[in-house]
């Protein structure tokens, strides 16, 4: 894989990313995946959502977040006051895993294609969104629900957990904590972290 370069703008590395994935072969979801999901939202993104796996629409349309979680995603980030060219939106799997059953071997194998984005992208803050997304930062391990609604620093970089908001179709009592930790999460940006 190409190291990043310093000279060719970010717009068509990511697409060159893009294309690369888009051929990958490393684990076993490139042969019952429909499309590869690699990332919507701005070539320089202040904020960077992380989230887990596509699910069945991301996996129809090769978007990120673009079903029901989607809504509740771009709800949230509507009300931190981000606005479109500060964001992105990608997840550590870049493949639907059939019946949304995270597989930790294509974590790994994708995990070049994160670092890559990481690295592109490079966001001053990276908002992991649930226990995997989370693991992705923070391998030493930390539960979600504990972690969730404040920032640590990994690398060098603010990261500041989510829940994932899937759990709010799931579990409707968690709607308070997830608009609790949004409200927190707008309040850390307009705080300016660096
Ligand atoms: N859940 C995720 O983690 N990612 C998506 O893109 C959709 C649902």
């Amino acid at each position: 894989m190409p190291a990043p370069s310093k000279t060719r703008p970010v717009e068509s590395q990511l697409e060159e990313l893009a294309r690369e994935v888009a051929r990958c072969r490393r684990c076993p979801l490139h042969k019952t995946r429909k499309h590869v999901v690699v990332y919507r939202g701005s070539p320089s993104p202040r904020v960077l959502f992380v989230g887990e796996a596509p699910g069945e629409e991301e996996d129809l349309l090769g978007r990120p977040f673009v079903g029901r979680s989607g809504k509740i995603l771009d709800q949230a980030i509507a009300q931190t006051g981000l606005t479109e060219g500060e964001y992105g939106v990608l997840n550590v799997v870049k493949c639907r895993p059939p019946g949304n059953r995270f597989l930790r071997e294509a974590a790994t194998k994708c995990r070049p294609y994160l670092e890559r984005q990481l690295s592109l992208l490079n966001p001053q803050v990276v908002v992991p969104l649930g226990a995997h997304a989370l693991y992705a930062f923070l391998p030493t391990g930390g539960k979600i629900t504990e972690l969730a609604g404040r920032s640590f620093d990994s690398d060098g970089r603010a990261v500041f957990p989510m829940l994932h908001p899937a759990a709010m179709l799931h579990s409707p009592g968690l709607r308070e904590r997830w608009e609790r930790d949004v409200r927190t999460l707008g309040g850390f940006l307009a705080s300016g972290p660096r």
